[in-house]
C-alpha cells in the first residue's frame, strides 16, 4: 500500500491522518496476519520511535473503522490484515502458528447461508481450518 493510498483510506473513513496510523496501516498491509508485536516491529523500522501503546491505539482505530480486520484464533494472539470485506477464511498451523488466507470453498459465500438463521441478518461467518503447514507436516 503506497503512502498516498493509506492517506486516502484514512480520510475516507473519517480518521485523522497521523504518522503513527499511517505507519501501522502500511505495516499491516506489508505483513498480513501479523500480531501487534510484528506490526510494532515493522512500523518502528519505518518511522523510528513508536510506543507499543500507540501501535495498539492505531490498530484499534483502524479496526473500528473496518480499514483492517482483527482475527483472533483460539490460543493465539490477535492478528491483523488489510484484506477486509470479503469474508475469506484462514488456515492456521497448530505447530508454528503460521496463518494463510483461504477463499470460500465454492467461490461464493455459501457459509453465510446458515441452515437456520434464526431470523438474523448474517454478514460474516468465522471459519478457521486448523492443521499443519507444509513445513511442519513431517515434524513430531
Ligand atoms: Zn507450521
Ligand atoms: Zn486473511
Amino acid at each position: 500500500m503506497s503512502e498516498g493510498d493509506a492517506v486516502q483510506l484514512l480520510r475516507e473513513r473519517g480518521l485523522q491522518v497521523t504518522a503513527q496510523r499511517l505507519a501501522v496501516l502500511r505495516a499491516v498491509s506489508q505483513r498480513p496476519h501479523g500480531t501487534a508485536e510484528d506490526i510494532e516491529t515493522v512500523a518502528r523500522a519505518e518511522i523510528g520511535a513508536i510506543s507499543r501503546q500507540a501501535v495498539y491505539d492505531a490498530l484499534g482505530a483502524l479496526t473500528d473503522r473496518a480499514i483492517i480486520r482483527r482475527i483472533q484464533p483460539a490460543h493465539s494472539p490477535a492478528r491483523y490484515e488489510d484484506r477486509v470485506g470479503d469474508n475469506h477464511h484462514h488456515l492456521v498451523c497448530r505447530r508454528c502458528g503460521q496463518m494463510v488466507d483461504v477463499d470460500c470453498a465454492v467461490g461464493d459465500t455459501p457459509c453465510l447461508t446458515a441452515s437456520d438463521d434464526a431470523g438474523y441478518e448474517i454478514d460474516e461467518a468465522e471459519v478457521v481450518y486448523w492443521g499443519r503447514c507444509p513445513a511442519c507436516a513431517g515434524e513430531p
